[in-house]
């Protein structure tokens, strides 16, 4: 072969090697490119503040499973340190932490900041509002997390879900609520919209933490208390004070986590760090309800097996609630702009919501639930 045909030859090699990678599938151009990527990808370290104790292992375990599935997906280059509740900020001022980048992230809950915005609350849970699945419906197909992201934007935020409990209990009574008229008066540890509407209906709300309130319990400070559901309540004996469990919890009827994280350092990453990231917090979202369903029934049973006297809410505290809530709802519509914008969405989508919900769903549940063969209902 003459050199120029060599020439030649190398160019037209050269030149087809593109077109051959083009054609070999999104496989094997993965397999070729990510040592490259890889290796241009930088090392980077965040810290990661909880407004969570480890004692809520699988509230706080949301973190963890986040940062592991990061480290696991950028091999090992973007490291999330997790810090308890007060380890490094104050549990409850995680968001203005993130906000002023203090920490690069954080796990929290937005209720614990209706001080600031009481919109803030659309990001965890309103009395009578969503259930687990609508708020998981309404942040990632509706435009919860849209409308979210908007109201954290002003605080350099940005959120993703990162968790859910699932119905929460109403909690450990020390003795029997029959009536609404039995609420009258009765001190219960119960923060946020769900102690502004106990008061509506004549409680004495109480906000303590989670370690003073088994004391408090126990020599009369308080005569109720809620907490989460069977898996955490039972690790805090309230049902050595108070054997009367009430439930639905119905100003947590779904509440969700969210991570934050600043702003300016979401877009400092790179792209395949934010893409893991993303993958990551819906990862631990989903994991944190499955891991509440399958550790809250045997809690339970356990719990009944003590004594514990399981009691619904009288229907008329129930009705009363909801009237309460609703009420607020519009108070508040009226003179927040911000409220009113994300109220007039979610309470459209609750309400379709139900339209479906009450049809199979609940049909299908319910047999599932009460029907006992052989048993005359
Ligand atoms: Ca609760």
């Amino acid at each position: 072969m003459k050199r120029r045909d060599l020439i030649k030859e190398a160019l037209l090699a050269a030149l087809a090697r593109p077109a051959i990678r083009a054609g070999a599938g999104v496989g094997a151009l993965a397999t070729l490119s990510s040592p490259l990527a890889a290796a241009d990808l930088p090392t980077i370290r965040w810290r990661m503040a909880s407004s969570f104790p480890k004692s809520l292992d699988t509230i706080y375990g949301g973190a963890e499973v986040l940062a592991k599935r990061v480290s696991r997906l950028t091999g090992g280059k973007f490291q999330i340190r997790i810090y308890a509740g007060g380890e490094l900020v104050p549990a409850l001022s995680v968001l203005d932490k993130v906000q002023d980048g203090t920490v690069e992230c954080g796990h929290s809950a937005g209720y614990y900041y209706v001080g600031k915005n009481m919109a803030f609350a659309f990001d965890t849970a309103l009395p009578f509002g969503l259930t687990a699945r609508e708020q998981n419906s309404w942040m990632s197909a509706g435009n919860g997390l849209k409308l979210t992201r908007e109201l954290f934007h002003e605080y350099n935020i940005v959120n993703f879900p990162g968790g859910n409990t699932g119905v929460q209990m109403g909690g450990w009574f020390r003795r029997e609520i029959k009536s609404l008229a039995d609420l009258k008066g009765l001190k219960m540890r119960i923060p946020g919209i769900g102690g502004q509407i106990m008061s509506r209906l004549g409680a004495i709300p109480q906000t303590v933490p989670g370690g003073d309130i088994y004391p408090m319990l126990e020599r009369g400070a308080l005569d109720a208390t809620e907490w989460v559901g069977p898996y955490d309540d039972e690790k805090l004996s309230f049902y050595k004070v108070a054997k009367f469990y009430y439930y639905p919890g119905w100003w947590e009827g779904g509440p969700q986590l969210s991570f934050y994280v600043n702003e300016k350092k979401w877009q400092s990453l790179p792209d395949a760090y934010q893409a893991a990231f993303e993958v990551a917090a819906a990862e631990a979202n989903a994991r944190m309800l499955a891991d509440y369903d399958a550790k809250n029934p045997p809690a339970l049973l356990k719990l009944v097996k003590r004594g514990v006297q399981l009691r619904a809410f009288p229907k008329d505290i129930m009705v009363a609630a909801r009237k309460a809530s609703f009420e607020f709802y519009d108070e508040q519509a009226a003179k927040n702009k911000t409220f009113r914008r994300i109220y007039t969405d979610w309470k459209k989508f609750r309400d379709t919501s139900h339209q479906w919900f009450k049809v199979a769903e609940s049909a299908y549940t319910n047999f599932l639930y009460y029907y006992r063969p052989g048993k005359r209902r």
